[in-house]
């Protein structure tokens, strides 16, 4: 009986040391993790250490709710109640008059521009009506295979007559926009990292640490793990088929890490696949890169930086990324060959 009883006891205070939960460690904090799917077309973590499990909760359904508030302001394809959103503007194009929104919209509207600038155009998120050729035949061919296609030269070169990012009007007093005739948005290429990003930023106002959040190839680290300890941040291996599936890990704390791969949205026509990263040059998805990984402070400009230097040159996409400050990158070539800017190692320590 007492052998039964100590094994008993043995067992609580082995599942007690495992969840960590417990009579030992009462202050300690635990690891905690959620998954959405419902939220900017992609699968969005959340990890956190916390007291408890109603702790997460609490700072879960926060995260949650600022993510779905941005989710829906910077929707192209739906509009909400209550709101005029990217929809609204796109919808508007050609009016005289400027759409009121939210200052959130307005805010990505200007770092949007300023990536612009910086990138010499390579994102651009006035290039919706290319995008939407693209968007369009992917869809497509996803569903049937059989009418698979690409937009035609003449259809890509008609649509890029209207993507001048000087026909987008930013109006930062009135927290207004506007776009010409024929324009339209696409914020795919910065909206999911800004958001992270402005929600990363309130957490940390709320004096907030240790949380990981995860959104489709763009993480963002609030403070460390406990005591300091960084949180160790996986590179996805873009062979899906490959048994291992990351390729390189790096420590992140208060940073962020943002992939842009051709595994993510792709499609197949005549035998060959073209993914969702659109080189406003040519008009085409380049086969340069398997993905580009950037890591910087600013989960939004990371996003925006990621799509640019996809549709860079290696060496100019190197020059480019060794000019700007507290900024690293990380290319898979076509080959499965890497390189790498010249902090990227220092990120794995
Ligand atoms: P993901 O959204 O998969 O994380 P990206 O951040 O690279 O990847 O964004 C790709 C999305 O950005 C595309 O789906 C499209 O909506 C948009 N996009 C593609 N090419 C460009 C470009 N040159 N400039 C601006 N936006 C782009
Ligand atoms: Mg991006």
């Amino acid at each position: 009986m007492k052998r039964i009883i100590s094994a008993i006891l043995l067992i609580i205070i082995a599942a007690a040391a495992f969840t960590g939960c417990g009579i030992f460690t009462p202050s300690a904090p635990q690891r905690f993790s959620v998954v959405w799917y419902d939220l900017f077309d992609t699968g969005i973590s959340v990890t956190a250490y916390c007291r408890d499990q109603k702790e997460f909760s609490a700072l879960s359904s926060e995260i949650y709710s600022e993510l779905q508030r941005y989710h829906r302001l910077f929707d192209i394809y739906n509009e909400y109640e209550g709101m005029n959103n990217a929809c609204t503007v796109n919808k508007r194009a050609g009016d005289r008059s400027l759409v009121e929104t939210d200052p959130a919209l307005v805010e990505l509207a200007v770092l949007a521009a300023e990536m612009y600038r910086l990138t010499d155009g390579r994102v651009n998120v006035a290039l919706g009506p290319v995008l939407s050729l693209w968007h369009e035949a992917r869809e497509v061919s996803l569903q049937s295979p059989d009418k698979a296609y690409i937009p035609s030269a003449g259809e890509l070169s008609a649509a890029a007559q209207h993507c001048s990012i000087e026909g987008l009007f930013i109006d930062r007093e009135k927290n207004a926009l506007r776009l010409e005739e024929g324009m339209s948005l696409d914020l795919g290429a910065v909206a999911k990292g800004f958001a992270v990003e402005k929600t990363a930023q309130k957490l940390e106002a709320e004096g907030r640490s240790m949380v990981l959040i995860s959104a489709g190839g763009n993480v963002r680290a609030v403070g460390s793990k406990p005591e300091g300890e960084k949180w160790s941040v996986a590179i996805q291996n873009p062979d899906l088929t490959s048994e291992k599936n990351y390729v390189d890990v790096i420590l992140a704390q208060d940073i962020s890490v943002v992939t842009s791969g051709v595994y993510q949205r792709c499609f197949e026509y005549n035998g060959r696949s073209y993914h969702h990263i659109i080189d406003p040059d040519t008009l085409m998805p380049e086969d340069r890169y398997l993905s580009v990984t950037i890591a910087a402070k600013d989960s939004g400009a990371a996003d925006a930086l990621s799509t640019a230097v996809f549709n860079m040159d290696q060496a100019e996409g190197l020059a480019f990324i060794e000019s700007l400050q507290d900024t690293e990158a990380l290319w898979i070539l076509p080959d499965g060959s890497f390189a790498e800017s010249s902090g990227w190692e220092a990120l794995r320590k």
